[in-house]
């Protein structure tokens, strides 16, 4: 993509052009993205060719987090730049507490145009909050033949059943572009939320041909069922199962990747690319079994914690920069709002990741709350990761030397170091305890779509 050299507004000052407009500002989210099956995290296939590209030009955050393992928490800390038990979903059926300013509306309130696409309704829906601040919110379900698709949801919507599935990312495009204004008078804000990967692995032909190494007799898919029920008998898949599901899973992170490609160089073409600042990253990741699990939203390990951030300015030269320090989803909407010239609102706990030198410390919190079921923590700092179990009890990592979690120490283990360990625990305990809240209860097609995703297990 061509780089906007007109003005280097941020480098020099434009002699005569007056302060520069605030740039379009683009919020891609891969829903279910793992980040080591890209590129530019040292994937070995091409699942990623756009994000690569967009990292090699733009900043690879190289140790990002989501603020929790499933969707609505992790996109509701997104949007808000608070941790789940701040922002009112801690719980299946809750969406975000109104009173908690959002990323949207904040901008939308500085001038901006916010529009938004969500590939995943069931979740990133109008009824638990996040449409608030847009003005456009666009859920995004298609039409399936009842039965005919592996990835069909038969849910019930507006009072009757339907046969619907996830749209794919191109479709997802489609509907945005539609909604762009012909004439751009204001600044845009942009959310697309993609889906692809998520499961069902059902990706289309073209990618399918391309990763599957070997037709063999499986199915050119897997349902959220089958994969569900593997996770539940604890069956491990052989070699050459496990190789078919990664085909598969790669095919729909290459299908995502050709989509958000599309989308750049069209944003191009109608020029609004060169004032643009665009950042990809992922509501959470995916479990190949790396901890007993297949999926997501059951653990707080790296696996489905771990997600690709990249940002790329548009507006500027390419940098191809790279930045290893822990980052997580909250520090995406303070980063935005900066880029905006807008104020953080009270209570974001987030930092400006392009702000000048070395980013403020902060201890990472990531969150799997689902009432009194699961109350799961993780604190990240420095190479340390605790984890606090639903039952109270604690687990340590130390992730420069133990990167896949294979070796928990226990609470009492003399390589933690005692004043760590006390510190976080007081962090821990200072948190909000959202497990007295009364269950909000789910109407029915809400329901049967989290169980279609495997959300009740
Ligand atoms: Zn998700």
């Amino acid at each position: 993509m061509r780089v906007g050299l007109g003005c280097l507004a941020a480098l020099i000052a434009c002699a005569g052009e007056g302060p520069a407009a605030p740039p379009h500002l683009v919020l891609v989210v891969v829903d279910t993205l793992r980040a080591d099956r890209l590129g530019a995290y040292g994937h070995d296939r091409p699942t990623s060719p756009s994000f690569d590209g967009l990292a090699a030009e733009g900043v690879l955050f190289t140790r990002a987090f989501a603020p929790s393992s499933w969707t609505k928490p992790s996109v509701g800390s997104l949007f808000t730049s608070r941790l789940s038990s701040e922002h009112g979903i801690a719980r299946l059926g809750d969406g975000l507490d109104d009173a908690v300013p959002v990323l949207a509306e904040l901008l939308r309130d500085a001038g901006y145009h916010t529009i938004a696409v969500s590939g995943n309704p069931i979740q990133v829906a109008e009824r638990f909050g996040f449409a608030r601040g847009f003005d456009v919110f666009e859920p995004l379900m298609m039409p399936a033949p009842a039965g005919a698709f592996l990835d069909t949801l038969e849910i019930e919507l507006g009072g009757r059943r339907q046969s619907l599935r996830l749209p794919r990312a191109r479709e997802v495009n489609q509907r945005l572009l539609r909604r762009l204004p012909a004439e751009t008078t204001r600044p845009l804000f942009l959310y697309v939320h993609y889906v692809d990967p998520h499961t069902p692995y059902a990706p289309t032909r073209p990618f399918r041909e391309t990763f599957r190494r070997d037709a063999g007799e499986r199915p050119d898919g897997v349902s959220t069922d089958a994969l569900i029920e593997m996770a539940r008998t604890g069956r491990e898949p052989d070699a050459e199962e496990r190789r078919w599901l990664f085909d598969l899973y790669d095919a729909e992170v290459a299908q995502v990747d050709a989509a958000l490609g599309e989308l750049l160089a069209e944003l191009e073409r109608r020029g609004l690319a060169r004032n643009a600042v665009v950042v990809v990253t992922a509501d959470h990741g995916e479990e190949f079994g790396d901890h007993g699990g297949w999926g997501h939203g059951l653990t707080l390990h790296d696996e489905v914690l771990r997600a690709p951030l990249a940002l790329r300015d548009f507006r500027r030269p390419g940098v191809g920069a790279r930045r290893d320090e822990a980052v997580d989803l909250l520090d995406v909407p303070t980063t935005l709002l900066a880029l905006a010239g807008v104020e953080a609102a009270p209570g974001m706990r987030g930092r400006n990741l392009l702000a000048e030198g070395a980013l403020p410390e902060r201890d990472l919190v990531l969150e799997l709350l689902k009432g009194r079921s699961q109350h799961r923590r993780a604190l990240l700092r420095g190479p340390w990761k605790l984890l606090v179990h639903t039952d109270g009890s604690h687990t340590w990592y130390r992730l420069d030397r133990d990167p896949g979690e294979r070796e928990p120490l226990g609470p009492a283990d003399p390589r933690v170091p005692e004043a760590l360990s006390l510190e976080l625990s007081r962090v821990e305990a200072s948190l909000p305890d959202p497990r007295g809240l009364p269950e909000p209860s789910l109407d029915a097609g809400t329901r049967d779509a989290l169980e279609a995703l495997g959300y009740l297990r």
